[in-house]
């Protein structure tokens, strides 16, 4: 028997909402049947009209809100609706918090099966504003010059900005001067449909701690007209800049990056601190994008960690080595794998760096290096993971179900892979003892979760 639906297109009906989905839509459900509706908050009464009805689920747009959730706030950005780069401003930052933890754990039930698992309350910020230490903005035209800012939602219409709240004023800053001065110097935007023009991102690193700036230049092809003075104006007008770079991406794609890296100016990489240890920085490198939250992040781990100066440590997908030096001054000898080459570089720039020596990092794949590791008597007693979304490859948490670490401790950026993974280890004889929320992205729907994992 098919069951049928309760709503119809177009229907006109009163709703109480009573969860939100992973990207922010307030749930309401009609005789088991749930719709989904943007900008609607649980415990919220409202009108919605349907505009969507498919068989399991469908959508509706909030016509008005009858009764208000005590956590609804007025959005402070005035681009929120259109942007669509932060989800949650319309509840509170206690709301928020209070929203992830409960998706936590609800993930971790629904797909772990992990019933009781003790989920901390998130770690969020006192001050949760301003936070993104990098910007990567498309950039399109307009009569009188270039334009900046975010895609229109669901379209590829660039709309200007002038300030992103959650970014660090620096980098509004850089993206003010590079529009400003490549127009000046006649540069063209990147016209996506036709694959013309020149200039397609502008991307800015700051560091928090050095104040040191970074500012690329993502540019179709390798020719840039007017370069020493489009550079010169930029170095006069930024305050901090140390390194300008030109990326090169003559591909049609929505990837930001292209595979050719110049420096224009100034070095290939700027410096920035987590606690006491400091970082170099290269254009292509991945590195947390929330300084403050982060080392509330590596705290978690390495405290989970527990390390008395004794222990192996593999670090898997270590990036620029950030959780392995932080790892290292604790442990006897810390490996860290990581896919990209640059990134791997910058690790070892790093160690030196900050004289940590007890350290190995190996550029490949963490489910082939870290088995073949195993294979020549590379046994970790604590393994830490840092997966990009996608979570862990099976073939990783396969080596660490043979090799026994006494402790796994799991950073992911995906409640949802996280818990499948840690369903396969502990189907594997591990036991999650605890998860820690930490909010590296507020306003965004996005939780960072450390879980520690110990062998029964
Ligand atoms: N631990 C680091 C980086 C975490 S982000 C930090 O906190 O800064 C995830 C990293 O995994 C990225 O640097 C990405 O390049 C890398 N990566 C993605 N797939 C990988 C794989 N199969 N093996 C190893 N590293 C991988």
């Amino acid at each position: 028997m098919t069951k049928t639906i309760p709503v119809q297109k177009n229907d006109y009906i009163e709703v109480v909402f009573e969860d939100l989905t992973h990207d922010g839509a307030g749930v309401a459900k009609v005789d088991g049947y749930p719709l989904f509706v943007k900008n609607a908050l649980p415990g919220e009464k409202a009108k919605i009209k349907v505009i969507k009805v498919n068989k399991g689920y469908g959508f509706g747009r909030l016509e008005e809100i009858l009764e208000e959730s005590p956590y609804r706030v007025d959005t402070p950005c005035p681009i929120y609706k259109e942007c669509g780069g932060c989800q949650l401003q319309h509840l509170s930052y206690e709301g928020q918090l209070l929203a992830k933890e409960k998706q936590v754990r609800d993930v971790l039930t629904r797909i772990g099966k992990l019933e009781n698992v003790k989920v901390h309350p998130v770690l969020g910020m006192s001050e949760p504003w301003r936070y993104r230490n990098k910007a990567q903005v498309p950039v399109g035209e307009r009569e009188g010059g270039l334009i900046a800012g975010f895609y229109q939602q669901r379209s590829h219409e660039i709309i200007d900005m002038e300030a992103c709240m959650i970014q660090q004023e620096k980098n509004d800053e850089v993206v003010q001067a590079v529009k400003r001065i490549c127009t000046k110097y006649g540069v063209t935007a990147y016209n996506e449909q036709r694959h013309k023009g020149s200039l397609r991102h502008i991307m800015a690193r700051h560091g928090q701690v050095t104040k040191e700036v970074m500012v690329v230049l993502v540019t179709r092809t390798p020719d840039l007209p007017n370069k020493e003075r489009i550079v010169k104006e930029i170095v006069e007008a930024v305050e901090g800049v140390k390194s300008i770079i030109q990326n090169v991406n003559s591909k049609k794609t929505n990837v930001i990056l292209g595979d050719e890296t110049r420096v224009l100016w100034g070095e290939e990489v700027i410096y920035d601190l987590i606690g006491n240890v400091k970082f170099a920085i290269s254009s292509r490198s991945f590195y947390q994008v929330n300084p403050a939250q982060t080392k509330v992040l590596y705290d978690q781990a390495l405290s989970y960690a527990e390390l008395t100066g004794e222990e192996t440590v593999i670090d898997a997908y270590c990036g620029i080595g950030t959780i392995s030096l932080f790892l290292a001054q604790k442990a006897k000898k810390v490996y860290g794998v990581e896919i990209v080459p640059e990134a791997i570089a910058d690790a070892n720039r790093n160690a030196e760096l900050n004289e940590i020596d007890n350290v190995e990092f190996a550029v490949g794949e963490a489910e082939v290096v870290i088995p073949n590791w195993y294979k020549e008597g590379i046994v970790a007693d604590v393994l830490v993971v840092d997966p990009p979304r996608k979570g862990c490859d099976d073939a990783l948490l396969q080596t660490i179900i043979e090799m026994k670490p006494k402790k796994v401790v799991y950073v992911s950026c995906n409640p949802a892979t996280l818990a499948r993974d840690l369903r396969i280890l502990e189907d594997g004889g591990y036991r999650t003892v605890e998860v820690q929320p930490v909010d590296m992205f507020p306003h965004t729907t996005h939780v960072e979760c450390v879980a520690l994992i110990e062998l029964k």
